[in-house]
């Protein structure tokens, strides 16, 4: 038994309308990046098919020309959303050209079902690719399912609508007007209820995974200067052990500890002194090798992780990134502000059984060596001191006992 349209067209509504509910709702009083925009092309969407099912109840003109124009603004609104996801705007003439474009060249045709039919597939198909391309673009800011979503849902959409277009053109439609069933009149609403309901999925997924990877990075990252923060930087040290262990290569671990940092945050205020944190990090971050890795460890302590890489090489960059500190300053108000920094160096083969936390000690140690030396110089680490932790593996990261003073 074949489905009747005007039941199709009401499915069609109702979706629209309960989605666009849903968006609101969640979107009501935040920031939204394109969500109202989203609830607001379903709306229209919504409109669009009261007033198509409405034909011959209401003046045609305004069925089929405000019709089918509302219809052409649900993807103009649907694009806007998109762009304004992108953090770009849509201009309002893109927006408006192609409804005001399609609702003249209705008029033209208001009494040729056919070419009407043409006119609007083609106009619509056009719209849907601008939205893919649109995505397509940009899809390395987001590059999850969401996304592939709205592709899928927008590329059906567009594959119906040429179909659409070629039957009327070639007026192999069965169907006379708007409301009769035909093989081709089912398949276009049954693929809009679909694509709308999987679209609207898919761009709620694009926040969703958008948020996801925020709260990432808010977990991993020290919020003040950017690097790994002391969960991540540590799970890297024991990953890289791990790794060290088995390729055999060498890995070093620096210690670097800005000198009488205090006096800084005492004399110029805690702000200074941030901003000589974000400083220093500048500096090291521009001296190490793209796969090393640099993180806060503790206030104003930071560890350098350097994949394959011997005492000597690590003691060598620690003398130059100490210079590198030394040479520097940050401006605050006016003034130069200038620090320096001890370094704590540990670097060599490791065996199996070494753990993560006795690099940190063996380069915490150096460190303290620095610092009692004089400070602003760098003291290299002997060894791992393998006996005073025989066969350490297995301790968590979050577990560990912090070895900051
Ligand atoms: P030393 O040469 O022995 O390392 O002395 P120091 O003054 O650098 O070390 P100390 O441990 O006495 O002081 C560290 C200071 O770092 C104390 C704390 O108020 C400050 N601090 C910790 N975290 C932050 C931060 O995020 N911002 C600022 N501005 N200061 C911080
Ligand atoms: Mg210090
Ligand atoms: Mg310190």
């Amino acid at each position: 038994m074949a489905p009747d349209i005007p039941t199709l067209m009401m499915m069609v509504t109702v979706a629209a309308m309960v989605m666009a509910a849903t968006l609101m709702a969640v979107a009501w009083g935040e920031r939204s990046d394109g969500i109202k925009l989203w609830a607001g092309g379903l709306c229209c969407l919504a409109l669009a098919y009261v007033l198509f099912l409405l034909r011959g109840r209401i003046p045609d003109a305004v069925s089929i020309l405000l019709g089918n124009g509302l219809a052409s603004a649900t993807t103009s609104l649907v694009l806007a959303a998109i762009c304004r996801f992108q953090g770009r705007a849509l201009p309002w003439l893109a927006m408006l050209l192609p409804p005001v474009l399609l609702v003249g060249l209705l008029w033209l045709f208001l009494n040729d079902f056919n070419t009407r039919v043409t006119l609007t597939a083609v106009v619509m198909v056009g719209q849907t690719a601008w939205v893919v391309r649109a995505l397509w673009e940009r899809r390395s800011t987001s590059p999850g399912r969401g996304v592939r979503l709205v592709m899928a849902a927008m590329g059906l959409q567009a594959g119906v609508l040429l179909v659409r277009a070629a039957s009327s053109a070639s007026k192999a439609m069965g169907a006379q007007n708007m409301l009769q069933a035909d093989a081709i009149q089912i398949v276009t609403f049954v693929s809009a209820f679909a694509s709308l309901l999987v679209a609207s999925l898919g761009f709620i997924f694009m926040h969703k995974e958008r948020a996801d990877e925020a709260n990432r990075r808010l977990a991993a990252l020290d919020e003040l200067t950017g690097v790994a923060n002391r969960r991540s930087i540590i799970a890297a040290l024991d990953r890289d052990v791990g790794r060290a262990i088995r390729t055999r290569e060498p890995l070093a671990v620096m210690m670097v500890d800005i000198d009488f940092f205090k006096h800084i945050n005492d004399t110029h205020g805690h702000l200074a002194g941030d901003q000589v944190l974000r400083n220093v990090v500048d500096v090291i971050r521009h001296r190490i090798r793209a796969q090393d890795i640099v993180g806060r460890y503790g206030s104003e302590e930071f560890m350098v992780l350097l994949c394959d890489t011997s005492a000597q090489g690590a003691q060598q960059l620690a003398e130059q990134l100490r210079e590198a500190v030394q040479a520097s300053f940050c401006s605050w108000n006016g003034e130069r502000l200038a620090v320096t920094v001890s370094v704590g160096v540990f670097g060599g083969r490791l065996e199996p059984g070494d753990g993560w936390d006795q690099l940190i000690h063996a380069a915490d140690q150096a460190l303290y060596r620095a610092k009692q030396n004089g400070r602003n110089r760098v003291e290299l680490a002997p060894g791992l001191g393998r006996l005073a932790h025989p066969g350490r593996t297995g301790e968590s990261p979050e577990t560990f006992p912090s070895s900051l003073s």
